[in-house]
């Protein structure tokens, strides 16, 4: 016997989510046996909220949380890990991209006693031009990050409750889910999926919100980009002293100035260049500095729904 959780992080999923509870239904009742879905509303300002508050009073099995902004999927999935209440934590999407009956399999390669089991889609239904830079980011991040990022590896997941306490008990501020379920280790298994388009709606990821994403992941998880710019610190000063000697050895030799001058200048600019890259390097570690120093909580809740019952006992 375990409960399962699923947690649903939904941003403007109105329209999406009754579909959502008819796959849920349809997949775990009778099948796993006992389960609760976490829906967090991350601050949606279309009728996501009310139609979360009918499926609560619908469903017995589904509650919801609900931010008082939009805080963002990482705040949205760390609320639902913390109001999730089973032995195991499903996280999957509202759009139905990430397909219940693939969290079924998930729950079974589960049962066969690892902490994780993760699924990774095969990216069929993506344009080349997201899908190539995906994968060279995917190499990028291979060589860099100390904890091992995947391809096609996304937050649907499910954890056992052990997993899941490890994951809570990390306090960083700037969250990189992705990262953070590596790194907490655990016995891994992947269960691969084709790409499902979404049922309605649009992606919110704009291109720089994917920048953002791409650049919390390298920087997240490792000080390479630090240590880097120290060694190309001293690659550059070993040929300034090596390009000052030649020139002036042909200044002295030419007896002119002129090309000890050009050098100079195109020297200037490609170290001005470098100090600005590594300028930039050490302002995202001292931005992640800054936001982890204030502390700040997550994200607010302004309602959840429906109440616990007085003695704190779970209406199932
Ligand atoms: N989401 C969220 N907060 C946000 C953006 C997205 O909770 O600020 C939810 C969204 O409702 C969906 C999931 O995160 O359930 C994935 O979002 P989306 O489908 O836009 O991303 P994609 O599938 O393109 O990676
Ligand atoms: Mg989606």
């Amino acid at each position: 016997m375990y409960l399962l959780s699923v947690v649903v992080p939904c941003f403007n999923e109105e329209g999406g989510l009754r579909k959502l509870h008819d796959a849920l239904v349809a997949a775990l009742a009778g099948r796993v046996p006992e389960y609760e879905v976490v829906l967090v509303d991350d601050g949606s300002t279309d009728r996501t909220l009310p139609e979360a508050r009918e499926l609560a009073a619908l469903n017995p099995r589904f509650r919801y949380v609900s931010l008082s902004r939009n805080f963002g999927k990482e705040s949205a999935m760390l609320c639902g890990l913390r109001h999730a209440r089973g032995d195991r934590v499903a996280i999957m999407d509202a759009d139905l991209q990430h397909p219940p009956d693939v969290l079924r399999r998930m729950l079974r390669v589960l049962d066969s006693g690892c902490d994780q089991v993760v699924a990774r889609r095969d990216r069929s239904g993506e344009r080349w031009g997201r899908r190539a830079p995906a994968r060279w980011y995917y190499r990028l991040a291979a060589r860099m990050c100390a904890v091992p990022l995947r391809d096609g590896v996304g937050d649907f997941r499910v954890l056992s409750r052990r997993a899941v306490d490890a994951v809570l008990a990390l306090p960083e501020y700037t969250r990189f889910s992705k990262g953070l379920f590596s790194w907490i280790g655990f016995d891994t298994a992947y269960v691969s999926f084709r790409d499902v388009r979404r049922a309605r709606g649009a992606s919110r990821w704009s291109f720089r919100s994917l920048v953002d994403y791409g650049v919390s992941g390298l920087v997240a998880f490792n000080d390479r980009p630090l240590r880097s710019s120290l060694c190309l610190g001293v690659v550059t000063s070993l040929l300034a002293a090596g390009g000052c000697a030649a020139a002036l050895a042909h200044a002295a030799a030419e007896g002119s100035w002129s090309a000890v001058h050009a050098a100079l200048t195109a020297g200037v600019i490609v170290v001005g260049g470098l100090q600005l890259l590594f300028l930039g390097v050490l302002g995202e570690y001292l931005g992640r500095i800054y936001a982890e120093t204030r502390r700040r909580p997550h994200y607010l809740v302004k309602e959840v729904g429906p109440e616990p019952a007085p003695d704190g006992c779970h209406r199932l």
